[in-house]
């Protein structure tokens, strides 16, 4: 039988390049991303299972009485979660599956999935996390100043993840968290 994939639990502050990180990732047919499900309505191009499972109030409550998330929250009058059917199928296929998380939400997923391996993708510096931020061209100065002060209190929240694996090169980035793969699926409790 195929061994279990591992679930990944990925946060880091906003700018510090942790969807590029997992765009790499799932270049890998072994790798995938968990999908939210959300009540919020499609924006723009999104599409239905791509960015978002978008459901119904009804059917995200019906989930949730069905205890279908890992965790779920409530954000400007709508439900985000992260469901727990398709990351099983794909563990049991063998399939290594990442969970692109914030904080709150990683403590939440650890407490029931006492496997998962948790990675905070840090930036080589708060300087560069601003430059990265300001070369968005998207965000006002009010923003900005709020994302800074919200990444100051995330970076100090590195030391509860299981690995820190910081961002300066990408590639090099993207192959410490490889590492971090390989290494997980050889420990001995996976094995057995
Ligand atoms: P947006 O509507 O802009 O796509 O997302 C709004 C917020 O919901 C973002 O902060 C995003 O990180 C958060 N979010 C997206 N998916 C989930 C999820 O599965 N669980 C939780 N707790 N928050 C989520």
């Amino acid at each position: 039988m195929k061994k279990k994939g591992l679930l990944l639990v990925i946060s880091g502050p906003a700018g510090a390049g942790k969807g590029t990180v997992v765009g790499e990732l799932v270049k890998d047919e072994n790798v995938r991303l968990s999908i939210s499900a959300t009540t919020r309505a499609p924006r723009g191009q999104e599409q239905n299972g791509k960015e978002y499972y978008f459901l119904t109030k009804e059917e995200f409550e019906k989930s949730i009485s069905e205890d279908g998330f890992f965790e779920y929250a409530r954000y400007l009058d709508n439900y985000y979660g992260s469901p727990k059917k398709p990351v099983e199928q794909w563990r049991q296929e063998g399939r290594d599956v990442i969970l692109e998380i914030d904080v709150q939400g990683c403590k939440k997923i650890k407490e029931q999935v006492g496997d998962c391996v948790s990675i905070f993708i840090m930036p080589p510096s708060l300087e560069v996390l601003e430059k990265r931020l300001r070369g968005r061209g998207t965000e006002t100065e009010e923003n900005i100043i709020k994302r800074m002060k919200r990444a100051e209190e995330e970076l100090t929240l590195a030391s509860g993840y299981d690995y820190v694996v910081i961002n300066d090169s990408l590639e090099d980035c993207v192959d410490d968290v490889r590492a971090v793969i390989r290494a997980e699926k050889l420990r001995s409790e996976r094995q057995y």
